[in-house]
């Protein structure tokens, strides 16, 4: 193994020049790693609001780091400056690898990956960082599947050091070395996946929170279990984490986890993310799911 990840670094493309498509709370995350990390980026949205946020954001996170003496003031502006907010595909040409983070809608994905590949050069590598949709659809379109895989971010993008990158069937080498080289730029850790519904973590993490919403349609109390679950050593509990992920999202990945493994999966009882959900309790994007937030 060690050996073939050799070949692959080897095959990799340096990147020079990334851009994110979308500048929402994912979007936004990637731009403010990228460029944190030295690797400037282009973040392309459709609406000037949604630039915006991605860079109110950004300012936020790196004011947070002056304050906590990891960084000096004045590499604040350089930062910021490495982030070129546009919406238009202006400079495209001079992009060494693109992350797709628009909307999770197979329709919007597909057309804007599609246009992307005319506006980028041949060995662009293009990504996407969907969590549920299947690469191997999503490269079905394109002109050059081979130059396209998954990258996979979890939320916050500057917190999480895991990356999954989603090999699809027609993907190469060097798309998934150039790939790999660039998360390791950002100061993150990537595993190479097949393409599967929920990758890898998801498949570990959704019948975990099947496993909590069985305990709590059995009585149990949430903060317990999330309390039970911190002494057990991980970082926050299941319901704190779905409050963190969202119910929307959570519902759905859900979804597409029951129809990719139904005999594992199905559960025809209503799950505490639905009932949630159905209570307009979405989690801290709208500050009450399981906790409140203020
Ligand atoms: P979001 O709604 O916060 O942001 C989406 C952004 O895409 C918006 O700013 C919107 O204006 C923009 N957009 C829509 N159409 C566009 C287009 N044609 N071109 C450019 N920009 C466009 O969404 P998000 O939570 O950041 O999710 C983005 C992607 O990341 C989804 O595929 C999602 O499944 C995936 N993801 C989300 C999370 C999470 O926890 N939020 C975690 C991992 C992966």
């Amino acid at each position: 193994l060690k050996k073939k990840a050799k070949l692959w670094e080897k095959e990799a493309n340096d990147v020079k020049l990334a851009a994110v498509l979308g500048a929402g709370i994912m979007g936004g995350g990637v731009a403010y790693q990228s460029a944190l990390k030295g690797t400037p980026i282009l973040m392309k949205d459709i609406n000037q609001d949604g630039i915006a946020l991605g860079l109110k954001e950004a300012k936020k996170l790196l004011t947070k780091r002056i304050d906590k003496g990891k960084m000096k003031p004045d590499q604040m502006a350089d930062v910021l400056n490495s982030i070129t907010p546009t919406l238009n595909y202006g400079d495209f040409k001079n992009v060494d690898l693109v992350v797709e983070a628009v909307v999770e809608n197979p329709k919007v994905k597909d057309a804007v990956l599609r246009e992307t590949e005319e506006m980028v050069r041949e060995d662009t590598v293009l990504t996407s960082n969907t969590s549920t949709i299947s690469i191997n659809t999503l490269a079905r379109n394109l002109k050059r599947p081979e130059n396209f895989c998954g990258m996979h971010f979890f939320n916050p993008v500057h917190m999480m050091p895991l990356v999954e990158v989603i090999r699809g069937e027609k993907t190469s080498d060097k798309a998934v070395a150039t790939t790999v080289a660039y998360a390791k730029a950002m100061g993150k850790t990537p595993i190479v996946v097949n393409d599967c519904p929920g990758f890898l973590v998801n498949r570990v993490l959704f019948p975990y929170f099947g496993g909590f919403a069985g305990l709590v349609r059995d009585g149990a109390d949430f903060q317990k279990v999330d309390k039970v679950m911190e002494k057990f050593g991980w970082p926050m509990g299941p319901a704190y984490l779905l409050d963190v992920v969202g119910m929307d999202t959570a519902r759905h990945a859900n979804e597409v986890m029951a129809e990719g493994f139904p005999d594992r999966m199905k559960d025809e009882n209503k799950s505490a993310i639905d009932v949630m959900f159905e209570n307009n309790r979405y989690g801290q994007k709208n500050d009450k799911g399981f906790y409140k937030y203020e």
